[in-house]
């Protein structure tokens, strides 16, 4: 089965062409790397792949179904790309931002249960960041940070993750450290990753 398909998709932004004849396939359980300069619509072919921009012509395909028509997101994990010092006087703690992960498998009104917190919980457990539940998202390192949306990412379980250049922010040692955890992710509880 294949998680992604994309087929033959350009993207616009206005008169600009970003990407023009992509096509592509990833099988579930893969590890993809996509790699391109700056500037290369790496991060608009997420986007599109998320329904968060259209495609201009083509089409992408979720677990065989249409991304405009797509209802399974809780099955998809995506970290966006992050600047250092986006989140700093954000006023939420790390386990709201986790918390904040669970809406996109609820349909109104959108609440999130006691019974929720556990995955919260669950999803800290596996980033080894339980201890910076109570934290300002602002106060912490670039890696801490990246750790934090990783877990957002996985609150739901999800089956794919989308990766946007996860740790340029962050030293070697947390590099090697989250590639790690990814890595694990993939051989071990068979999540299919998408990077940049
Ligand atoms: P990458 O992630 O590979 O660095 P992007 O997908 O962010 O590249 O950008 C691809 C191109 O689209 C760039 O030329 C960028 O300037 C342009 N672009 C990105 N986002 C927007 C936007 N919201 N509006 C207009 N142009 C954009
Ligand atoms: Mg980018």
């Amino acid at each position: 089965m294949n998680a992604i398909e994309i087929r033959n998709v350009c993207v616009r932004y206005g008169p600009m062409e970003a990407l023009c004849g992509i096509s592509l396939e990833i099988a579930s359980g893969d590890y993809v790397a996509v790699i391109g300069p700056n500037g290369s619509g790496k991060t608009t072919l997420f986007k599109a792949m998320l329904n968060l921009l259209p495609v201009t012509e083509g089409s992408i395909l979720l677990y065989g179904h249409d991304s405009k028509r797509f209802r399974d997101w809780q099955k998809v994990g995506y970290v966006p790309q992050v600047s250092r010092d986006l989140h700093k006087v954000f006023p939420a703690t790390v386990r709201e931002i986790v918390a904040s992960g669970l809406l996109a498998a609820k349909r109104f009104p959108r609440m999130i249960f006691s019974k929720d917190m556990d995955n919260v919980c669950k999803a800290m457990g596996l980033m080894e960041i339980e201890n910076l539940a109570d934290r300002l998202i602002g106060e912490l390192s670039g890696g801490q940070q990246q750790r934090v949306f990783l877990a957002r990412a996985m609150v739901n379980d999800p089956e794919v993750l989308l990766l946007d250049e996860p740790t340029a922010a962050v030293d070697p040692n947390t590099r090697e450290r989250f590639y790690q955890i990814v890595k694990d992710l993939n051989q071990k509880n068979g999540k299919t990753v998408v990077l940049i």
